[in-house]
């Protein structure tokens, strides 16, 4: 061990020798502390932490990547416009774009060796070239090309005349990049992409000389019009060599080591142009570590974000609710069932929750038919006994209705006063509404996002409920939170969430399942039938309706608007009444219908008054008549997975067979033909969830923007799953030992959550 001196500018210098036995990487730092007995204790660490220094050089790279791409050169106000298209305009935009696919530029190939349906880099010389024509008479540019073993066919079907001809001559030398194609025994390329080779130079020099487009794994990046690979790499070159050194890295180092994640500055160098050894496979699945760090990051600072939204609930002051029985038991004696071991699993679940101090934060899922509004209904009753009120929110006027019209028969009976608010409501019947709900009068308010809005006060929200949540995001979530202090939350699903997807948008809420169906239910034979089979399907429907059971008949939007949804269905009851059944009785149902009359059609359905419903999608989700067995579906391929598995959800509801015909027209699409075949597979409501998410991506999945689904810029919920559930347990532990981002380690993080996430996360008090 050598003696350690200052040198005479007061520097202490370690020998390489001892920074080889640390270990210390280039982005690592010693920091030098004395341990109070005497001695140094150097400790590695990963940038500053704290201090003027520190913060002063971050908020200085933060400045630098967020400005212009007009400081690129190169790049001015027309290409910036092009970029904007592909919603670039910073830097660290830019920085963000990541390469499609990679190519892997780094040999040479012969041309003998070419393989056809691959994209392969081979230099050649000009051998003939000129217009030619197909047999049909389209011109088209060719030129052949060749080596000391072979030869290859270029062309162009489009293309300008005098530009080729100036360019392409015999003897001429080029390095050629595109998919082979064998064409009996000929190879061609089609539109390749060249490289010339100035005469008198070598191959060798012109490849060295470009190293961003040669001798390398090299990036294709999504495309504009007016955008070439060649000007979008070069952009890319100047703003990762600039701006990539600038990017910091947050992530804990103990963690990065422990996922072998890199810097992210060196995965943004890596992602964009690889090193000379890297093969191009594992950055075309996105695999390698590059990919995976920048992944990494985005699922962590998310989860993070949730995490301290879940703990901060935990740590808030919230109502702690007795458990009185005083309407739930009359409950369960005035249901005609007993509940499922599901149900009352979750229902623990749930009353652990609210008779706690911090508030409830809860998701339940359930599949159809699964029994939620009863366990719903429960835990209302728990808050009305500790004279608290309770809101129910459903995203639509119809479904609203249906929970105030299911729920209502057992709240009078208890003497619980229940009423319905929609935006649709006028005049004095809302403003009674509105009076009731700030005086306290009415205990149960049912209705659509019209619970929420502004004007609207609660004497004492005890429970918010938020029914069908996916149609909802964290906002509503947040506004549902502020009309009481600190009320208890339940969010229900209409259908299974995956769990990748949970984790991420539902991410900070505790999770119930119901995970099993009311017994009795004698599961839906599902069969996907043709135009031909038309006539069958109509015997089959006449055939039960001769048993004394009830159809239904599902019209879909075959154009966007309810209106035409409407026409279609009417006109479809009126033949259906004329020509096929006129000796039985059909009634039509539509969302441009008066809730009167709506609920006038569903009571005569019910009651068996009608045989045949024909119905849109209205009926998508609530109704419930045990007694129709049968459900025709139009046009299904033209229906996403999840809402035919509700639809199906309406049949099946009693003990007898019951079974849903999915029509479909003559010619279907490769994913309309996958959707059909797992409704006739399955029907777990998980199991085709999960399907739904694969097919439509989690953006379609969820249905609608504001969905609450978080924006990622390079990690994507499937296939970056497995790296989702590791930043998760990390981000949560985190939180666990650390709930306040107070250590000092912690801070960086902190300020940098807040700066991605904060305001869409709504994370008050942790900044
Ligand atoms: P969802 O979970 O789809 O909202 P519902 O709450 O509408 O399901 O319940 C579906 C049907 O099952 C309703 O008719 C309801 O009365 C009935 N149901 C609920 N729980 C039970 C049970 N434990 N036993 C028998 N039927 C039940
Ligand atoms: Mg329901």
């Amino acid at each position: 061990m050598p003696i350690l001196t200052l040198d005479d500018k007061n520097r202490l210098t370690l020998p390489a020798e001892l920074l080889d036995q640390i270990g210390l990487k280039p982005e690592e730092r010693l920091k030098v502390e004395s341990d109070g007995a005497g001695r140094l204790v150097l400790t590695k660490i990963r940038e500053p932490l704290t201090g003027e220094n520190s913060s002063g050089e971050n908020s200085h790279n933060r400045a630098e990547l967020d400005r212009s791409i007009q400081v690129i050169r190169g790049v001015g106000l027309k290409l910036a416009e092009l970029l904007a298209k592909k919603n670039i305009t910073t830097v660290e935009d830019a920085l963000y774009l990541l390469p499609v696919r990679y190519e892997d530029r780094r040999e040479l190939i012969k041309i003998a060796k070419l393989r056809s349906g691959e994209r392969e880099l081979f230099t050649a010389e000009v051998i003939h070239c000129g217009i030619t024509a197909t047999k049909g008479g389209r011109r088209y540019y060719e030129a052949v090309v060749g080596d000391e073993t072979g030869t290859v066919t270029l062309k162009w079907f489009n293309f300008n005349q005098r530009y080729m001809k100036g360019l392409w001559q015999p003897g001429k030398k080029v390095v050629i990049t595109g998919d082979i194609v064998q064409y009996g025994c000929q190879r061609e390329v089609h539109h390749p992409d060249v490289e010339w080779i100035p005469p008198g130079k070598d191959l060798a020099a012109v490849m060295a000389a470009d190293p961003v487009n040669f001798g390398r794994t090299v990036p294709l990046y999504p495309l504009t019009e007016g955008l070439t690979q060649k000007t979008i790499r070069k952009i890319l070159k100047e703003v990762v060599d600039q701006f990539a050194p600038l990017v910091e890295t947050f992530l804990p180092l103990e963690l990065t080591d422990r996922h072998a994640l890199l810097p992210i500055c060196k995965a943004l160098q890596e992602v964009h142009f690889p090193g000379n050894d890297t093969e191009p496979e594992p950055l075309n699945h996105r695999s390698a570590a590059p990919h995976r760090t920048l992944a990494f990051d985005e699922f962590f600072f998310l989860q993070l974000g949730l995490a301290l939204k879940k703990h901060g609930t935990v740590l808030e002051e919230g109502i702690p609710f007795r458990v009185t029985h005083k309407y739930t038991r009359p409950l369960l004696k005035l249901l005609p069932y007993a509940l499922t071991s599901a149900q009352r699993r979750v229902l623990t679940e749930i009353k652990n929750d609210m008779s706690a101090s911090s508030p409830m934060h809860r998701l339940l899922q359930g599949d159809v038919g699964s029994g939620k509004t009863v366990v719903a209904l429960m835990a209302a009753l728990l808050a009305v006994e500790n004279e608290y009120q309770v809101a129910i929110m459903a995203p639509t006027e119809i479904l609203a209705e249906q929970h105030f019209l299911n729920l209502h028969r057992y709240c009078d009976e208890l003497g619980i006063k229940v009423c319905l608010l929609t935006s649709g409501m006028k005049g004095k019947a809302k403003k009674t509404v509105i009076e009731e709900i700030a005086s306290g009068a009415v205990q149960i308010i049912i209705g659509t996002h019209a619970v929420i809005q502004e004007k609207i006060d609660f004497k004492r929200l005890g429970l918010g409920i938020i029914d069908e949540q996916h149609r909802f995001g964290v906002i509503q979530r947040g506004a549902m939170k502020k009309k009481g202090e600190n009320p208890d939350i339940l969010v229900m699903t209409a259908t299974p969430i995956p769990r990748t997807l949970a984790m991420t948008v539902f991410g900070d809420l505790s999770l119930s399942v119901i995970d099993e169906l009311p017994p009795g239910r004698t599961p839906v034979i599902t069969k996907v039938c043709g135009e031909s089979q038309r006539q069958g399907v109509y015997r089959s429907i006449r055939e039960e309706v001769s048993k004394g059971r009830q159809a239904y008949i599902i019209y879909p939007l075959v154009e966007e608007s309810e209106k035409s949804e409407m026409k279609a269905a009417i006109q479809m009851s009126e033949e259906l009444a004329n020509d096929i059944f006129p000796d039985l009785r059909i009634a039509v149902l539509h969302g441009r219908m008066k809730p009167d009359e709506k609920e006038t059609t569903m009571r005569s359905f019910k009651s068996r008054e009608i045989d045949i419903l024909v119905a849109t999608t209205v009926i998508e989700v609530g109704i419930d008549v045990p007694n129709a067995t049968v459900m025709v579906i139009e046009h299904a391929d033209s229906f996403g997975l999840s809402q035919l598995h509700q639809l199906r959800g309406r049949v099946g509801r009693g003990s007898e067979q019951s079974r849903c015909i999915l029509l479909t027209g003559s010619r279907l699409s490769g994913d309309g033909e996958k959707r059909l075949r797992v409704m006739e597979e399955t029907s777990d409501g998980f199991r085709i969830a999960e399907v739904d998410l694969e097919i439509r991506g989690p953006g379609d999945f969820l249905g609608t923007r504001q969905a609450g689904l978080p924006e990622f810029r390079v990690a994507d919920i499937l296939r970056d799953a497995r790296i989702l559930e590791q930043a998760r347990v990390e981000a949560f532990a985190l939180v666990e030992r650390d709930p306040r981002l107070a250590s000092p380690e912690n801070v960086r993080l902190r300020a940098e959550l807040t700066r991605r996430w904060g305001g869409r996360l709504e994370l008050a008090g942790i900044a």
